[in-house]
């Protein structure tokens, strides 16, 4: 369908392909008030659900999840835990798988995870842990879980030793992304979910990284629907066929980390707080990247001008100094080398041959990182 005639009775459907554990992703509007459509075909007969969500996300858009679910004839039991990164912990997730059992669920519970990417992580791993695993449903109501975390099966918490470490693969039985959730998106949200979204063209397509730049972006970032729907389904599409051709990140699921080794060394110098969203990190990051790559010889300087052009006429920052840096650049490669991606603390970054187009390089030594890192960029 065209994005400019967005209407609730036809979303965009896409599908991962992933065989057995192949799902479906609908992009729309107004899908909320009609999920039952889609989820009670999934619940085999049964006719009740556990909707898990936060304390902002709940009081805006559980109302019309939970009518969309009742005209289908499905109930609903919800679960509300904390908004905010504290609930993805052992402490969150034996809380929530608690309460899931005092539910009385079993091997057929269906549960919801509506919310952004914390919900999504969060009840995704309590999804494959209780009963040894049930099935799930992402409904992601950030940008950032929309166009990248409710798609491609990664779930966990963090513990005291970092982000992510403890999780599994436990892909969603489907997603969906429904525009209607952006509205109430503080904007800051919103520009860092935006981020991931200029990745992934930056990564694979030249020609949408040019319609961001010619207007896209900025008509969705004011809240144009079809705009952000176009979008979406760009970055879902990209992100699901590389997770279909690689689910467990043995090869090219490896580039959709472009901006997130640079990035991840500034979050963890910023202590993964409110100084630096994620998506701000990888605005950053990948400005860092293009930089890396251009003084490799890899990629024309241009390209990086027009990326660093776009993400400041976005509101995205592009340098360490929008995060209380410049850090030092020895410190930054440390924290490089913990990171859980860093294969034997070998430095892997993914760069680019110019916008629309990236690869993997690993072992990129130490001194071609530095001037990256010293530069007022
Ligand atoms: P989040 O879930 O914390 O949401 C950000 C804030 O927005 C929260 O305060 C939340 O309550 C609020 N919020 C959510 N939806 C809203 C809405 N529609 N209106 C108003 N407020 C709303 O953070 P996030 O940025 O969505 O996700 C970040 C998490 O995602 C991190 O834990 C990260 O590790 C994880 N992540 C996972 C993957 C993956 O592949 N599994 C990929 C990327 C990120
Ligand atoms: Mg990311």
């Amino acid at each position: 369908m065209s994005v400019d005639t967005l209407t609730a009775a036809d979303p965009i459907r896409l599908e991962v392909a992933l065989g057995e554990r192949a799902y479906p992703i609908l992009i729309g509007a107004g899908l909320l008030e009609r999920a039952g459509e889609w989820i009670a075909p999934l619940l085999k007969g049964r006719r009740r659900v556990v909707v898990i969500t936060d304390t902002n996300v709940g009081p805006l858009h559980l109302p019309r999840l939970t009518a969309g679910l009742a005209a289908a004839g499905v109930s609903v039991d919800t679960v509300t835990v904390p908004a905010g990164e504290g609930s993805k912990s052992w402490a969150g997730i034996a809380d929530l798988v608690d309460r899931l059992l005092d539910l009385r669920v079993d091997r057929g519970t269906l549960l919801l995870a509506l919310g952004g990417g914390v919900i999504g992580d969060l009840v995704g791993f309590a999804a494959a842990i209780t009963m040894r695993g049930v099935d799930f449903v992402q409904i992601p109501t950030t940008l950032l879980a929309q166009v990248d975390s409710s798609v491609g099966g990664k779930t966990g918490i963090n513990t005291k030793a970092g982000k992510n470490l403890v999780g599994s693969f436990h892909q969603p039985r489907l997603v969906l992304a429904d525009m209607d959730c952006i509205a109430t998106l503080p904007p800051r949200q919103l520009r860092a979910g935006y981020a991931e979204i200029v990745k992934h063209t930056v990564l694979g397509d030249a020609a949408m990284f040019a319609w961001l730049e010619a207007g896209g972006g900025a008509a969705l970032l004011a809240g144009d629907r079809a705009a952000l729907a176009k979008a979406v389904r760009h970055s879902c599409e990209t992100k699901a066929t590389i997770v279909a051709a690689d689910e467990r990140e043995g090869g090219q699921r490896a580039l959709l980390n472009l901006g997130h080794t640079f990035g991840h060394a500034l979050e963890a110098e910023t202590g993964f707080s409110d100084t630096l969203l994620h998506g701000e990190a990888v605005a950053i990051g990948m400005v860092q990247a293009l930089d890396l790559s251009v003084r490799l010889g890899l990629c024309p300087a241009a390209d990086k001008a027009r990326l660093v052009a776009h993400l400041v006429a976005c509101g995205l920052p592009v340098d360490q100094q929008a995060c209380g840096g410049p850090f030092d650049p020895a410190t930054l490669v440390a924290h490089m080398r913990l990171d859980k991606k860093a294969k034997a603390g070998e430095l892997t970054f993914v760069l680019c041959t110019g916008l629309g187009s990236a690869i993997v390089r690993d072992g990129v030594p130490e001194s071609d990182v530095l001037p990256v890192l010293s530069e007022a960029h």
